[in-house]
């Protein structure tokens, strides 16, 4: 008697839990249909808005399956993959690029802007590239690309190429191993991907490769098809120096009047809140590049490292 008192009990039990489980899933499904119900079309039609991924811009290349179109001729084209390296991984398609031969002919300008994209300086900077006609290169930042996506997407539009510079940039999560640097840089190709439709076959890792990566990240990131670019030209506005937008011009002249491997100017600058001097000091750091005869590139697998 008493064994079968206590199977009822444990079977009333376990009625009574599935039940309550059931009770919930319901109650969620309640709170889920009032909340749709809630936020009626316009905000539904607002979302589609914000999700929709541009079209690919008329100047860009967006790799083939093989990467066999990637030797291109022309610094401004922006170079973009549709797949992310899970993806390749996972169609058995190769992830590693093919030899690429680098662009040496003239003297080209790389102006490029990391820690990005913010809302208040970078579209300040974009407006001046606009006026001046020119294509520039975004280090951008997962954690940065998920605040302000709206200002991704008009980097791309604009016709600008954009790099993947990690996901918080934050050094002592970067750089402990390979494998957590890889994670932060393809989390940040997803995140890009999701707004734009293509992701970056360019990074820059924060601080910069001399002095970060152990030897065994280059391998890794080659295998992975990525290809890093640090810089040779410095506006040291992520420095204690905190210059004013003449001293950036300053360091940009004296800085590209020496002999510059491959005659690339890769010119690190930043685009985030605090970076105003960054934006007031542009148009005369273009004005003193034209002037020394410089033509402006975008970053792809063909530019020559800076160093
Ligand atoms: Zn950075």
């Amino acid at each position: 008697m008493k064994i079968n008192f206590l199977m009822i009990l444990v079977l009333a039990l376990t009625f009574f839990l599935v039940g309550c489980g059931d009770d919930n899933k319901a109650n969620e499904n309640a709170v889920k249909a009032e909340s749709n119900k809630n936020s009626g079309s316009a905000t539904i039609e607002e979302e589609t808005v914000a999700k929709a991924i541009p079209i690919v811009p008329d100047n860009d290349v967006i790799a083939n399956d093989n990467f066999s179109n990637l030797q291109l001729n022309d610094v401004t084209k922006p170079v973009y993959d549709k797949y992310t390296i899970w993806e390749r991984q996972e169609a058995g398609l190769p992830m590693e690029l093919p030899p690429i031969t680098n662009y040496t002919e003239g003297k080209i300008a790389y102006l490029t802007f990391d820690d990005g994209p913010d809302n208040k300086i970078t579209p300040i900077i974009l407006d001046i590239l606009k006026n001046y006609g020119i294509h520039a290169t975004f280090y951008v930042c997962g954690n940065m690309v998920e605040k302000n996506p709206d200002v991704l997407k008009r980097i791309y539009t604009e016709g600008h190429a954009i790099g993947n510079h990690s996901y918080n940039h934050v050094y002592k999560e970067l750089y402990p191993n390979v494998d957590k640097f890889l994670k932060q840089i393809s989390d940040t190709d997803e995140i890009i991907k999701e707004f734009i439709g293509v992701r970056p076959l360019i990074i820059r890792t924060p601080g910069g490769r001399a002095g970060m990566w152990t030897p065994d990240y280059e391998p890794m990131m080659t295998a992975c098809g990525y290809v890093e670019h640090d810089w040779n030209v410095s506006v040291e506005d992520a420095t204690s120096k905190k210059p004013t937008p003449q001293e950036m011009i300053y360091f940009v002249d004296e800085q590209t009047n020496k002999q510059l491997k491959d005659n690339a100017a890769i010119i690190l600058m930043h685009s985030k809140e605090d970076k105003g001097n960054t934006a007031a000091a542009l148009p005369g750091i273009i004005k003193v590049l034209v002037d020394k005869g410089y033509t402006f590139g975008v970053v792809t697998p063909m530019t020559p490292q800076p160093w």
